[in-house]
């Protein structure tokens, strides 16, 4: 077979001469690639204005011919969903770049995830609707794009003692991020990752209190035909961000751009 077609989300564009682009897709059926569209600029008919960021398409390609290992050939698209009521909301648009560019980094190229790829399509779709704040639909995203990966944050219970969160005499509990778990506080006075001047346990870590833990933890695992019933306190959704936005970059190992551009955006707005 030289070609093939799949649905797929838009990821990063790059110009490439004065024609063509160079697309990253996150598609259902191949994972994330790379593909050039050679003409783009001009063939409108071709691409009928499905080129935008974070837009689903339904994507047509070919392999070249000559050297397989050249980049796949992006021969046309159809735009099924240009989630609209995204472009038009500031905020909106910098939860999607947000979600788009932890797919890009985070996956290698045509490793498939078809589960990444519905809770993706999933959160913009949400997003685009209304259905559930934005701030809630991020922090879904987040701790569940995080188990996907197999990074699922452990915070039912203390992993060390495997006390369960109900049965920790705290409020606040202590959230490991370098072991992505909970640690009660009589483990974290026998460890020996001791904190330095008194900050009182592991060197990366924050403090949560047990509510957002029990929120995060639903988002995680309930239904998401059910996740339009979520609510949090605007207390447990700061706590729940901090959380999730220092845990994730602290995995992924570098600076986000689309997060700090978030968080600009929620000083000055
Ligand atoms: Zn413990």
């Amino acid at each position: 077979m030289s070609g093939f077609s799949t649905q797929a989300i838009l990821l990063r564009k790059i110009e490439y001469g004065d024609h063509d682009y160079i697309i990253t897709f996150m598609t259902q059926t191949l994972g994330k690639i790379t593909v050039i569209a050679k003409n783009a600029k001009k063939s409108v008919k071709r691409f009928s204005g499905a080129l935008d960021l974070f837009s689903l398409n339904r994507i047509q390609c070919r392999y070249p011919k000559k050297n397989r290992d050249g980049l796949i050939i992006l021969t046309q698209t159809e735009l099924e969903n240009g989630f609209v009521n995204i472009r038009y909301d500031l905020f909106k648009t910098a939860y999607a770049s947000y979600w788009a560019e932890l797919v890009y980094l985070w996956l290698e190229e045509e490793k498939v995830q078809p589960a990444l790829y519905d809770l993706f399509a999933f959160s913009l779709d949400m997003l685009n609707r209304s259905d559930i704040s934005p701030q809630v639909l991020n922090l879904l995203y987040q701790i569940r794009f995080m188990s996907i990966s197999g990074f699922s944050p452990s915070i039912e219970s203390c992993e060390s003692c495997k006390t369960h969160l109900d049965a920790i005499p705290q409020k606040n509990v202590r959230f490991d991020l370098k072991e992505g778990k909970i640690i009660c506080e009589s483990c974290l006075k026998k460890t020996a990752f001791q904190g330095q001047a008194g900050s009182g346990g592991p060197r990366h870590g924050l403090y949560v209190s047990k509510g957002t833990l029990k929120q995060l933890f639903w988002i995680n695992n309930s239904d998401l035909k059910r996740a339009d019933r979520i609510k949090f306190s605007p207390f447990a959704m700061a706590e729940g961000q901090a959380l999730m936005e220092s845990f994730i970059p602290f995995h992924i190992g570098r600076e986000m751009r689309t997060l700090k551009f978030l968080n600009r955006l929620r000083r000055e707005i």
